[in-house]
């Protein structure tokens, strides 16, 4: 009949002093036969024995149990118990060296059977053999056979362990002194590294230092440029304005009943003198607005304006404009509340100017104006369903006299001067807004204003 499972692997009595060798030599084989990795076998022989010299001093010896049972941690363990020949004393039991309870996982005082027991316990490795109820048949049977060695048997073993871990301790020195080493060197590198990264560091700020200074000459002779360029224009076409008005006012005189008669051939080439000179006075007076815009001399007079009115102003004043008839201009009420801080006249300009080019460069279809409030900005597209612009033109039209190459041809009314999108977006930029454009060839434009609710 086979012995449970939970029956011991080995018993025995601890007497005497002499049994303290034999419980040592005895623990390590049972610790081998389970599958204990040799450091752990040399560990729980040692707790065993310390152990035992503390119970034959104390209680007069215990009478001993190795059992492989239960599990810890999912791998099951070797266990220990000690009963002691006499209960302990009140403090119950210490070990004598504190260091022993580090030699396994676990040792305290457990009650077993009736009497408090010292339990020592080991967890078996993962890849130990399985302890089967076959396996732990066969382990009883071979430690019941083997006879205890004696007491020098073990000294000499004890010895041989004391050697190996004496080696173990002066390999590790010198793997210790080899990393110690290791890391000098690593050391060095890093600081030499860290010097040589430095001075690379020092070396770029400097150059960046003066990159920097060379940008801000530079930066302050293209503003000094600009304004050079705006003043020059705005000069320019200031005195142009009064002799263009001039031959505009001389050429209306001439043709004036009032004055002489004049032959159907000179009729006409004066018209032709006053047409002329009213291109030549919008051409100019565009020139000094976008002057005036460019130089900063267009101050915004900031104030509570309401869209409708803006939307309804423009509605009548464009209507004139939208004389093709296969072409309607539709501006949708805004929503509410369709208010915003802008300047009113300078917003007007702007939408006007859209419009116009919308009905200008539109021959069929619509040209049309909507507001919508999109993620906490004003958003006005003016969309059209004209000849639309290449992609490659999109920012090229905000130059100044920049005309699509064969637009003037389509154009509705009067070729116009180029500068009417320059100056457009100059005026969205002093409102604090954008101006930007989405369009394809053939299918129209949309031009969109982007502006804060709340002022620039
Ligand atoms: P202008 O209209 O006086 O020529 P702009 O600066 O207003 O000057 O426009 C520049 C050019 O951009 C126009 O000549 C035209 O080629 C193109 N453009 C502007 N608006 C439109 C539009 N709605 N549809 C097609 N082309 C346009």
């Amino acid at each position: 009949m086979s012995a449970p499972v939970s029956a011991p692997l080995l018993q025995m009595a601890l007497r005497v002093e002499s049994d303290i060798f034999v419980l040592r030599q005895r623990g390590r084989e049972v610790a081998t036969a389970v599958g204990l990795e040799y450091q752990d076998q040399v560990r729980i022989a040692t707790a065993l024995s310390e152990v035992a010299r503390d119970l034959v001093r104390t209680v007069g010896g215990a009478d001993v149990g190795f059992y492989a049972a239960g599990v810890e941690e999912g791998r099951p363990v070797l266990r220990v118990d000690l009963a002691p020949l006499r209960p302990f004393g009140p403090d119950g039991y210490q070990p004598a060296s504190g260091a022993v309870a580090r030699l396994v996982d676990s040792l305290a005082l457990t009650p077993a059977e009736g009497v408090t027991v010292i339990r020592m316990s080991r967890r078996i490795p993962a890849n130990a053999e399985a302890l089967t109820p076959q396996r732990l048949a066969g382990l009883r049977a071979q430690l019941a056979q083997s006879a205890p060695g004696s007491a020098l048997d073990e000294l000499t073993v004890q010895h041989e362990q004391l050697v190996a871990a004496l080696d173990e301790v002066r390999s590790q020195r010198d793997e210790l002194a080899v990393l110690n080493e290791e890391l000098q060197e690593t050391n060095r590198g890093v600081l030499a590294l860290y010097n040589q990264l430095s001075a690379e560091l020092e070396e770029t700020n400097r150059g960046v230092v003066a990159l920097y200074a060379e940008l801000d000459e530079k930066s302050a002779q293209l503003r000094a440029a600009s304004e050079s360029k705006s003043r020059f224009l705005a000069n320019v076409s200031h005195e142009l304005r009064a002799p263009v008005t001039a031959v505009i006012g001389l050429a209306r005189l001439l043709a004036d009943s009032a004055s002489d008669p004049l032959t159907g051939e000179q009729a006409r080439q004066v018209g032709l003198i006053r047409s002329s000179a009213t291109d030549l006075l919008t051409l100019v007076n565009d020139l000094l607005d976008l002057a005036k815009a460019e130089s900063g001399r267009i101050e915004p007079d900031w104030a509570e304006v309401d869209l409708r009115v803006v939307f309804g102003q423009l509605r009548g004043t464009l209507r004139a404009l939208a004389t093709r008839p296969g072409v309607e201009l539709v501006l949708e009420e805004p929503p509410p509340p369709a208010a915003l801080r802008s300047d009113e006249a300078l917003l007007t300009r702007v939408l006007r100017n859209l419009l116009h080019n919308g009905l200008k460069f539109t021959e069929r279809g619509e040209v049309r104006m909507r507001a919508g409030l999109v993620d906490g900005r004003w958003r006005i597209a003016v969309s059209d369903t004209g000849i639309g612009i290449p992609p490659d033109q999109h920012e090229r039209i905000f130059e100044e006299f920049y005309q699509v190459p064969g637009s003037a041809s389509g154009a509705g009314a009067g070729a116009g001067t180029g500068l009417g999108l320059p100056y457009a977006r100059r005026l969205a930029n002093l409102l604090g807004g954008a101006l930007g454009v989405t369009s394809e060839p053939g299918r129209g434009s949309v031009f969109t204003l982007d502006l804060p609710v709340d002022g620039a």
